[in-house]
């Protein structure tokens, strides 16, 4: 059998930390190898905590191509499978090659602002809107084409797999996790006789290109916030959101995970 090394992220709450040592001296005991930072050529990248923790992973490792895992300390967590009582099937499993590889996708933002361009990247989503709590409003294209002007609190802008989060809150529609292309939703949009707002939920395929412009008074007033992290951007000219470039790995044992998921927290 191959050799097998582990990189391990969790959060700092003290359950999450007592996991990790304990499943450190698993991993050891099996004489696999638990890397001390994380490494790009590790075979698995395990995450104690929620969904949030794994999202804080997933970006503090630069979106590594090395297979993720969720061990589950929090509340039910929809990237999390692993219960803490099943680690050492888990690790049996893994260690067997006993897992399905599942591709999510990732949204790209393209964020224009002053006289240069910067590309970030989403698991969840992103989520468009003002500093100050006012009115946003919006330019929204579709591949270069002029949809609507938005007025309202703001857009999230969701994979997939995000779909089941915040875009959820909002009224956007659940995409399995795995498919190809996006969506935007509005968060309280207005439709009165002064604007026009679509009101529904618009899924995209991963072709599209999709731009929001902000009111040029409003460049400095846009906050984006990419999977619950706040990007501090001055003058901002617009957003392009473009779905599926890159992609991280995460593993499951159970098939049915996601609709056990699905079951589990919303029904
Ligand atoms: P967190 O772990 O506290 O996550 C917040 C909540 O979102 C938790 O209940 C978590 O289980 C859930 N969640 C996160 N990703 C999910 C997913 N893909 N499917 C289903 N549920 C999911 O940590 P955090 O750092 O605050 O997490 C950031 C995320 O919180 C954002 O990406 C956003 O989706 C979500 N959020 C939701 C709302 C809302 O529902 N009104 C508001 C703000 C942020």
């Amino acid at each position: 059998m191959t050799p097998h090394a582990f990189n391990i992220y969790s959060n700092n709450n003290q359950r999450s930390l007592a996991i990790r040592a304990v499943l450190i001296d698993k991993l050891q005991y099996r004489a696999l190898q638990v890397n001390q930072d994380p490494r790009p050529d590790a075979d698995l990248n395990i995450c104690i905590g929620g969904d949030g923790s794994f999202l804080r992973a997933v970006h503090s490792s630069g979106f590594s191509q090395v297979p993720f895992v969720g061990i589950n300390t929090g509340h039910l967590g929809f990237y999390q499978e692993i219960l803490v009582s099943e680690i050492d099937s888990f690790i049996d499993q893994f260690i067997h090659g006993e897992y399905i590889n599942t591709e999510l996708g990732l949204l790209s933002g393209r964020i224009a602002h002053g006289d240069s361009s910067q590309e970030l990247f989403a698991l969840n989503e992103f989520v468009v809107r003002t500093q100050n709590s006012t009115i946003a409003h919006m330019e929204v294209y579709v591949d270069d084409y002029h949809l609507e002007n938005f007025a309202g609190d703001g857009l999230i802008v969701s994979t997939p797999s995000g779909s089941t989060a915040y875009n959820f809150s909002v009224g956007g529609s659940v995409l399995y996790q795995t498919m190809k292309g996006f969506q935007m939703v509005p968060i309280a949009p207005i439709n009165s006789r002064a604007y026009r707002s679509l009101l529904n939920p618009l899924v995209m395929p991963n072709t599209t290109k999709l731009r929001l412009v902000p009111t040029p008074r409003e460049g400095d007033n846009i906050l984006v916030i990419a999977d619950g992290i706040n990007l501090d951007f001055k003058e901002i000219e617009y957003i392009e959101f473009t779905f599926g470039k890159k992609h991280i790995n995460r593993i499951v044992f159970n098939p049915m995970w996601y609709w056990i998921n699905i079951k589990d927290k919303f029904l």
